[in-house]
């Protein structure tokens, strides 16, 4: 059996929260003396996520609505084997994909902003404010916006508003209001403008404008598409679902891989598996694979920073470049972030994780051979778990071992065309 379809049906009914099972004490976020950033935060949070992001009740309920969308944006969500790239590489493993680019906005970020625009409207706000890297996020906030009869205002990193025009269409088409990050319509922004008119923007910049806007504006959120324990606990579908096609076909995994920015589609996919290894039933082995560019697991320091350039986001224990870190622009957007999950963070520091880092390179190349041999063109983000994929398959095929290896396939890149165009071309820096 190559593609494993689940019925609507099995659609969870409850969000794994791993903040339950923890094995050590995870490191409280903090404010600073002259910051009010923790008093702010239920200014720019609804009250429910704010619940969820210290709750530590191991199943929290999916609303029936929010089901409902997942059920209409055609979850679940297949589990596909990828036979052809198994026969070329000669491997004896087998390779599943977590096909999260099925959802209409083409990446596993819709399973976040519909509980979240959701939650906002619960609470009585008309309108969220966020950033975007590649676009992903602002994509799926729009349309979860949308479906929820919310405005969205998105503060899109201005490199990628550049390299991806066609994501700004995309959003307008969703009725999402685009602004190129640094703008003029925050204090921060225009500072920032002040001093480099010519500043490619950065998520932690972008971070700040939206933050800054949901502070000032009445019945006005603020909502992320990473990093927080919330937004996690809401991707926790993703691995959940796997589980249970795993089950169907009779299979356990040995090896799960997924790319790493801000850590949502990584603990997502992650974490289900992960509380039985925590609970000592498997020693099913956890990859998390980051761009050689924006290093922050295996180059960035253990400690507390915040999540955007300006301080307005409390301090979290994570592993950062520093919050003042300007990625170059490489292609793969979305992990463009200088920290990231302190969940995943923790777990990586206490070795339940394995991080590595690839380049840019590597990834189109990958991208190039898979869509080749399974059809389906991966984001640049997602080429890189299947770099990691690829390599622990060569492995086993030198060991001759027959494990299985999933991984989250996180996006398409058919809006990343003009990456791969350069790629083809010789013309990637
Ligand atoms: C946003 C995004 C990522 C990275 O974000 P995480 O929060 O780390 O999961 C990876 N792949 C795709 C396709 C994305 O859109």
């Amino acid at each position: 059996m190559y593609n494993i379809k689940l019925e609507e049906e099995n659609i969870p009914k409850k969000w794994y929260n791993i903040l339950a099972d923890l094995p050590f004490k995870l490191p409280e976020s903090k404010q600073t003396s002259e910051g009010h950033q923790l008093e702010n935060l239920p200014k720019i949070f609804s009250k429910y996520v704010l619940e969820q992001e210290t709750s530590t009740k191991q199943w929290i309920d999916i609303p029936d609505e929010v089901r409902d969308k997942y059920a209409q944006i055609g979850r679940p969500s297949p589990l596909v084997r990828a036979k052809r790239l198994e026969e070329y590489l000669n491997t004896p493993a087998h390779i599943y994909y977590k096909r999260e680019d099925t959802s209409p906005t083409g990446s596993h970020k819709l399973n976040s902003a519909i509980p979240q625009a959701y939650y906002a409207k619960k609470d009585g706000a008309t309108k969220l404010t966020t950033e975007t890297g590649a676009g992903q996020w602002g994509t799926a906030l729009s349309l979860a916006c949308s479906m929820m009869g919310l405005e969205c205002d998105v503060y899109m990193v201005k490199v990628s508003f550049q390299q991806k025009p066609y994501r700004k269409t995309i959003m307008n088409l969703y009725n999402g209001n685009v602004m190129a990050s640094p703008t003029n319509t925050t204090k921060i922004g225009r500072e920032t403008l002040a001093k480099n008119p010519d500043h490619p923007g950065a998520l932690g910049l972008a971070i700040s404008e939206a933050v800054e806007r949901a502070l000032a504006e009445e019945k006005t959120y603020y909502s992320l598409g990473s990093v927080l324990n919330h937004v996690i606990l809401h991707q926790t579908i993703i691995g959940l679902e796997t589980q249970k096609q795993l089950e169907y076909i009779d299979q356990e995994a040995d090896t799960v891989v997924s790319c790493i920015g801000g850590g949502s589609n990584a603990g997502g996919m992650m974490f289900p598996f992960m509380k039985d290894r925590l609970k000592g039933n498997t020693e099913t082995k956890f990859v998390a694979v980051e761009p050689d560019s924006c290093p922050s697991l295996t180059k960035g320091e253990y400690k507390y920073d915040y999540g955007d350039t300006e301080g307005l986001t409390p301090l979290m224990k994570m592993y950062t470049l520093g919050h003042e870190f300007v990625p170059s622009a490489f292609h793969a957007g979305g992990l463009r972030y200088h920290g990231t999950s302190p969940i995943l963070a923790a777990l990586t520091h206490e070795g339940y994780i394995d991080p590595c880092s690839v380049s840019q390179n590597e990834i189109f190349e990958i991208g190039k051979l898979f869509s080749n041999l399974e059809g389906v063109v991966p984001a640049p983000e997602t080429c890189h778990a299947l770099k990691a994929a690829v390599n622990e398959a060569i492995k086993c095929k030198h060991e001759k071992e027959s494990k299985n290896i999933v991984l989250n396939f996180t996006g398409h890149g058919l809006l990343d065309l003009a990456g791969y165009e350069l790629y083809l071309d010789n013309k990637l820096e």
